[in-house]
């Protein structure tokens, strides 16, 4: 099995979020297959009735052992080049989801294809999601509802996102709130109007009174992450009111980067008093903090696989955030998030071999 042409398969198979995966569900599951692993297919429906499509793979008996997840959804292509018509050349294999990350998935196979089942003594698994680009439902699903991974989830995890194969035991998570105070519409000229936006000007003015303190107060950092301050930030809108118009409605949105020991729901619960104090309407969302042990036996066994003294933390994102619930986790793939999400994504092929010998590696240090 051949890691630039599974890449180049799964890559020329459209699977922007918004649309179903079937098709690349289809093409990961018939690799998946042939690598020697049993297939668990999970379906479900989202939002907008688009059938989504989940895998689970298992390889090996025992218990405990390494799984390996990526997600199979891409963002959307966009302009100005051929998305989804791979191609290689200067030593890069260029295409939406190269990089993020059909092509650290198919390392993740083809590395699995190498080992015998029967020289496993934990098995391995390799989780394929939708959805990761558009809140995870894809990884929510198989951690509640795979009868593979509910029968017994691996010792260890890891999410193959691009790292450039550097092991990393912690990201930021993100957590956001929406403010919204409500005015009266009418012609300035009435005098009737009761704008939103003068409503929401107080609050404003303590927001940039907190910024101040939560960039510079070291109560609210994290030196083992780069930046170390929370990336607190405010957006507004009222629905671009004319002139001679009141605002009917002022929306706020602020949000910061969450992290450990660093005031992350200190400032959230502020937040919220101020919002209850003014009566504004609120909203909340976010994501976790993926937060692990930085000398767990999978950090340090990756390190010593990679050469790296220590793992380290990433300003982005990822599933690890829902599998550190379950398994010894990390995040480790070949490529640069940097190609991620831009046109002319591309992933460079001697990081795709790295990432299959790594891979391979840690399956007989941890499986065998
Ligand atoms: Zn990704």
């Amino acid at each position: 099995m051949n890691v630039q042409e599974l890449t180049h398969d799964l890559v020329a198979i459209p699977s922007v979020s918004r649309d179903t995966n079937k098709e690349v569900a289809d093409r990961s599951e018939a690799a998946l297959l042939e690598a020697g692993f049993s297939v668990e297919r999970l379906l479900y429906i989202d939002d907008a009735g688009v059938e989504k499509f989940n895998l689970v793979g298992k390889k090996g008996d025992g218990q405990g052992g390494l799984g390996f997840f990526s997600h199979s959804d891409t963002v959307p292509g966009d302009e100005g080049w051929e998305p989804y018509a791979p191609r290689i050349a200067d030593g890069r294999l260029y295409g939406r989801g190269s990089c993020d990350m059909k092509g650290p998935l198919s390392a993740s196979i083809v590395a699995a294809s190498q080992v015998n089942a029967n020289d496993l003594k934990h098995p391995v698994f390799i989780g394929v999601t939708s959805d990761e680009e558009v809140g995870h439902a894809g990884a929510k699903q198989i951690s509640a509802e795979s009868a593979t991974l509910a029968a017994a989830w691996p010792q260890f995890a890891v999410v193959c996102e691009p790292s450039l194969m550097t092991p990393v035991y912690a990201h930021k998570g993100a957590i956001t709130i929406v403010v919204t105070a409500h005015g009266v519409a009418a012609h300035s000229s009435t005098d009737k109007g009761e704008s939103a936006n003068f409503k929401m000007a107080p609050f404003l003015v303590e927001m940039s009174e907190l910024a101040k303190e939560f960039k510079s107060n070291p109560g609210y950092r994290n030196g083992e992450f780069d930046p170390p301050t929370n990336g607190f930030n405010m957006v507004i809108n009222d629905g671009g009111t004319a002139a001679n118009v009141t605002a009917a409605k002022s929306v706020c949105t602020v949000c910061l980067r969450s992290m450990p020991r660093s005031g992350s729901e200190a400032i959230e619960r502020l937040i919220l008093e101020r919002v209850t104090a003014y009566g504004f309407e609120v909203q909340t969302f976010g994501h976790a903090v993926f937060y692990s042990d930085r000398d767990s036996t999978l950090a340090r066994t990756a390190c010593e696989l990679t050469g790296h003294e220590q793992a380290i933390t990433v300003p982005y994102g990822t599933e690890a955030v829902t599998y550190q619930n379950f398994a010894e986790t990390i995040v480790m793939g070949p490529g640069n998030v940097a190609q991620a999400h831009t046109v002319g994504e591309y992933i460079e092929l001697d990081q795709l071999d790295r990432a299959v010998d790594v891979y391979r590696r840690l399956i007989k240090k941890l499986c065998q």
